[in-house]
């Protein structure tokens, strides 16, 4: 057995699980993993290690690496370490991330690049997976290569002698390694990854093919989630490898000491009380926002204007009790889920899962600790297929999660935001045992939510805004869903709700409405400038404007303390869909304009006709910004101003980075490169900062 390192910086367990399978497989290739999460600093130490490193590494955020990874990346990111620190290092990395959102995989190319800059070098190119189009249209074959390529390192590293003797085994041996050895090169050369621009592309085009393939399979109106047609009906399939199980599930009697609040978060939890709710839209508005103000005041809870804050949330009762009537297990919700590893289980290093708590109900485990609601991956659906009776049911579930039947994968389960009760709808012969859905499914996240106030100007209060998310689920029928949480909080709030009279509103019946949890988050980048007197811009469209009302009640406050004080100007590029309908904070806008806080409100309504304008009609934010394109770059070239976008991740910020690019080029008269580069030196700086999702 050789050893290698396996570290995973995992934020919602997919890194994890990729880096298990990788554990798991190992023997079978005749290596041993050593197997940590990259936060166990204490557990391995890179500047000795003589073994190679294997790193999987998720991205969250905009584009951050995990907050598992966060002491790991400071503690290399360290500007005092010599260029040839990690000289004596070997590595391979995956990055996991979604080619939809701006800086892809930008988790996994950190630390990479420090890596390199460090002096290590890769045993085995980087593979960057797309969750957009299937992270395991790369994570397979990249841990298929893994084995050669580790075959690779230990036969140079370790001489000749030794590298016939294993060369010899490896002849001998009838696993896959020998096809993987004569395939190391096509392997390799897949995987060339040095020129990550290169391999962008390549996803993207892998991307172009598959959502060609779906768009080919639309035509095909036979197929469905339970029905495939020839030739994917006719074909072999390639199915992956049964992941091994190890969760043994009691259900005992209640003798009532189950754990009822909702535990399983490392943060510090405040269960705070909803002191108002106030619907910010009308009702003919497109999307629906709400704000909601939480009574922080017999807490330690504290913000900043700019943070954000996580909201602890349930699953829809409805669909729990309805999973637990498929399951036949809806008369013993209130039994005690006691959780063992399974004596005889094959899986490496098997540990309870840390998000479970012990002893709970059932229902609890359903209602708070599982995300019911995830879209199940092929390794699930491979495990359902051997807990289905009905033979064509079977082959179905194994179609799905086969290489074969990838592009309907993604048109029925995917695309279609298939949940586990809608397969297990699907497939009636399905009966998996309580163990296995602990196993697959991942742990129900809080959701982030941007600060809206500030605790100068609301003391003892918190504010937040979202909009209550809606979208249609098509998997068996379709079905119109609401986002876990917002449906959720927008339920809680339903018989309090304020029509829209932000200004002045009296305490809601706190009888009337539970109190919720929340959590501190811990990066706390975006922050207005501690020099009051620098100008700054804000970009932030739709409910991208919280963090900015709460920057603008804050210099309110500061600037009652301070009369004399200078104060920079305030820009706000705002937009919505129309003008009387989601015009968020219209009213507060107007004040903070009237009493000069707010120097500048650009607003565009994306929407409404345009008002007959000479110029160009101003949209979007960004053609506002455009029209404004003299005093951008006068504010952040010549005035050492910030600039600070929040919203939508995919298009919005995208777009508005590319016209700040096109501003500074055309201001300055640079090329596009140079004004990239100068764009970049602001972010480096943090005067160009984002909070986007
Ligand atoms: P939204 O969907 O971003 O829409 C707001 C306005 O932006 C609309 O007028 C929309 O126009 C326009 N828009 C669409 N595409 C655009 C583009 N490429 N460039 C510029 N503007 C564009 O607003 P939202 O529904 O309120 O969503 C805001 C986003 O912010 C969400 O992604 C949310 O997750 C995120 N966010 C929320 C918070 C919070 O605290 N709630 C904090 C940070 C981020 P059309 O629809 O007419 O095209």
């Amino acid at each position: 057995m050789r050893r290698f390192l396996l570290l995973y910086a995992t934020q919602q367990g997919q890194a994890k699980a990729i880096a298990e399978e990788i554990c798991e497989k190992a023997a079978a290739h005749g290596f041993s993993a050593d197997l940590h999460c990259i936060s166990e600093l204490d557990k391995y130490d890179l500047k000795t290690e003589t073994a190679p490193l294997v790193v999987v590494v998720s991205t969250t955020g905009n584009g951050d690496p995990p907050d598992t990874a966060r002491k790991f990346v400071k503690a290399i990111q360290d500007k005092t370490l010599p260029g040839d620190f990690f000289a004596h290092l070997r590595y391979g990395l995956l990055g996991l991330g979604d080619s939809e959102y701006t800086y892809f995989c930008n988790g996994g190319k950190i630390i990479d690049k420090r890596l390199q800059e460090l002096g290590a070098k890769r045993f085995y190119d980087t593979g960057h997976a797309d969750d957009c189009v299937g992270l395991e249209l790369v994570v397979e074959p990249w841990i298929n290569g893994l084995w050669a390529a580790l075959v690779k390192h230990f036969l140079s590293s370790r001489g000749k002698e030794e590298s016939l003797t294993m060369a010899s085994n490896a002849s001998q041996r009838t696993d896959p390694l020998t096809p993987e050895l004569l395939h190391i090169e096509s392997q390799v050369g897949l995987l060339r990854l040095d020129d990550s621009g290169r391999k962008d592309a390549e996803v993207l085009e892998q991307n172009a093919v598959n959502r060609g393939q779906s768009n080919t399979l639309i035509a095909d109106f036979e197929s469905s989630l339970t029905h495939s047609v020839p030739p994917l009906s006719q074909a072999s399939l390639n199915i992956p490898a049964l992941p091994p199980e190890y969760l043994q599930v009691d259900l005992e009697e209640s003798h009532g000491q189950e754990s009822q609040a909702p535990v399983t978060s490392v943060d510090p939890v405040f269960h705070v009380p909803i002191s108002n709710a106030v619907q910010l839209t009308t009702n003919d508005a497109i999307k629906t926002t709400l704000l909601i103000e939480l009574d922080i005041s017999k807490t330690d809870f504290s913000y900043q204007p700019g943070d954000a804050f996580n909201v602890i949330c349930p699953n829809s009762d409805s669909e729990v009790q309805h999973l637990l009537q498929r399951l036949q297990l809806a008369d013993r919700r209130d039994h005690c889920v006691v959780l063992k590893i399974k004596a005889d289980t094959k899986k490496k290093g098997a540990s309870l899962p840390q998000h479970i708590p012990e002893r709970c109900s059932l229902q609890f485990l359903l209602t708070w600790c599982l995300e019911i609601r995830a879209v199940p991956k092929k390794a699930f659906l491979r495990a359902l297929a051997d807990h289905t009776g009905d033979g064509a049911e079977k082959r179905r579930l194994q179609e799905l999660s086969s290489r074969q039947g990838a592009a309907d994968y993604n048109r029925f389960v995917r695309d279609a935001c298939a949940c586990l009760l809608d397969l297990l709808l699907a497939f009636p012969s399905c009966q998996p045992p309580l163990g296995l859905l602990l196993e697959h499914l991942p742990k129900l996240q809080p959701r982030p939510y941007s600060c809206a106030s500030s605790s100068l100007f609301h003391p003892g209060k918190l504010h937040f805004i979202f909009n209550i998310v809606e979208f249609l689920s098509n998997a068996t029928e379709a079905v119109l869903r609401k986002g876990v949480c917002t449906g959720w909080l927008a339920t809680l709030v339903e018989s309090v709700l304020q029509p829209n009279a932000c200004a002045s509103h009296a305490d809601v019946e706190k009888a009337l409405v539970p109190k919720i949890s929340i959590s501190p988050r811990t990066t706390n980048f975006f922050h207005l400038p501690n020099d009051p007197s620098v100008p700054i811009m804000m970009v932030g469209p739709g409910t991208g404007i919280a963090p900015f009302i709460g920057f603008l009640q804050h210099r309110e406050k500061l600037q009652e303390q301070h009369p004399d004080a200078h104060f920079g100007a305030m820009w706000l590029f705002f937009g919505c869909r129309h003008k009387d309908r989601d015009y968020l904070f219209r009213n507060e806008l107007r004040h903070f304009l009237k009493c000069g806080i707010l120097t500048h409100l650009k607003v565009s309504f994306s929407r409404d006709a345009p008002a007959g304008e000479a110029e160009a009609p101003t949209k979007y934010v960004q053609d506002s910004i455009r029209r404004h394109s003299k005093q951008v770059a006068g504010v952040l070239l010549q005035e050492s101003g910030y600039i600070y976008v929040c919203g939508d991740a995919k298009n919005m910020a995208k777009d508005v980075n590319d016209t700040l690019v096109e501003i500074i080029s055309k201001e300055v008269g640079a090329e596009k490169l140079e004004a990239m580069k100068t764009l970049a030196t602001l972010k480096e700086e943090k005067r160009y900062l984002q909070d986007i999702w």
